[in-house]
């Protein structure tokens, strides 16, 4: 998922978005990580060295990443949104004891289809929330 700085430049630019230190900043965080993190989580990470960024700068840039469909919205726990940059077809796992959350490849179940819904409904995308216990809480 690593990508280089003027890919991630590249790929702001190709969706017509003005490249602003702050959307590449957030962009390029999520990029680096796959562990689903809330807006809380990216503005702790980026602001780790110096505090340059506000909380309403990075939902502003998330909200414009999301816009444009560069990053998703993962809602797997009440009134908490978590960011994902990896926004192809895939799967969640959530381990109820640590709340992390990790990605299941969508080929994991591949004879899921949505066939059987009542006719009338119209798909328009899904995916299988896993919950249960990853292997770190297992163990001890
Ligand atoms: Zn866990
Ligand atoms: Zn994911």
């Amino acid at each position: 998922m690593a990508k280089k700085a003027d890919e991630i430049i590249n790929v702001l630019k190709a969706k017509g978005l003005r490249v602003t230190p702050q959307r590449y900043a957030v962009y390029a965080n999520l990029l680096s990580r796959n562990d689903h993190p809330t807006a809380e989580n990216i503005l702790t990470d980026l602001n780790k060295d110096a505090p340059t960024l506000s909380q309403a700068t990075i939902y502003l840039s998330l909200q414009t990443l999301r816009d444009v469909g560069l990053i998703r919205e993962v809602l797997l726990q009440e009134g908490v949104c978590r960011y994902d940059a990896n926004v192809s077809p895939h799967h969640h796992f959530r381990c109820n004891c640590c709340g992390k959350i990790e990605d299941i490849p969508w080929e994991t179940f591949s004879n899921l289809s949505v066939d059987k819904l009542r006719s009338g409904l119209k798909v328009d995308h899904y995916e299988v929330i896993v919950q249960g216990e990853c292997n770190s809480c297992c163990e001890t």
